[in-house]
This record gives C-alpha cells, sequence and structure tokens, in this order.
C-alpha cells in the first residue's frame, strides 16, 4: 500500500470515524437538540434550512486514548451552521484539540 494511502486512512480512522457515528441514533437525538435550541437557523447567518452540527473544540480522552463522540460534548461546544458559513469557518479557524 502507498503511504499516501495509508496516511489518508489514518486519517479516518481518527476524525473521519465521524462519518459512520453520524448516523448514529444518539448522534441524532443530540444533534436534534442543538437545533432545537438554536432554532434550526445558522448562528453566524440567520439561514434556515439544512443545518450542519459544529464542533468548537475536539476532545482527545487521554485516559481512553480516543476522540470523544461527536455526542459526549458538552451542549455549548457544538453550534448549527449552514454549509457556507461552516465551510467558511473550517477554512478561517482550525478546530483546536484539547486533551483532557
Ligand atoms: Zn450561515
Ligand atoms: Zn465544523
Amino acid at each position: 500500500m502507498n503511504t499516501e494511502k495509508k496516511e489518508s486512512m489514518r486519517f479516518v480512522g481518527q476524525h473521519g470515524s465521524y462519518g459512520a457515528l453520524l448516523f448514529d441514533q444518539r448522534w441524532k437525538d443530540f444533534r436534534k437538540k442543538i437545533l432545537e435550541r438554536d432554532q434550526h437557523k445558522c448562528r453566524c447567518c440567520g439561514a434556515e434550512g439544512k443545518l450542519e452540527m459544529h464542533h468548537r473544540q475536539y476532545h482527545y480522552s487521554k485516559t481512553l486514548r480516543k476522540y470523544r463522540k461527536p455526542w459526549e460534548y458538552p451542549e455549548n461546544l457544538l453550534i448549527s451552521l449552514c454549509k457556507t458559513c461552516h465551510q467558511k469557518g473550517h477554512q478561517l479557524y482550525k478546530v483546536p484539540t484539547k486533551y483532557v
């Protein structure tokens, strides 16, 4: 296997496992709660419609040696954003990882 592929697989192992987790019922419930809190509007521009969840921090557990599940964060670390604001945000800022 070439290095590039290995690298991308390692990435999937860390953050990309999010992909599968997003189908988890616990995530769906959590997401719904945040969306209701934000009244189904983008917290940045107020757009309604299809919104995404943004984590303001990622938490890495030193004891468990892995990232927290997306729904294991305090609600104040999540905000609802429209796709445009979400992408813009990620271009401008790097989400900090906190070692907990
Ligand atoms: Zn927006
Ligand atoms: Zn995000």
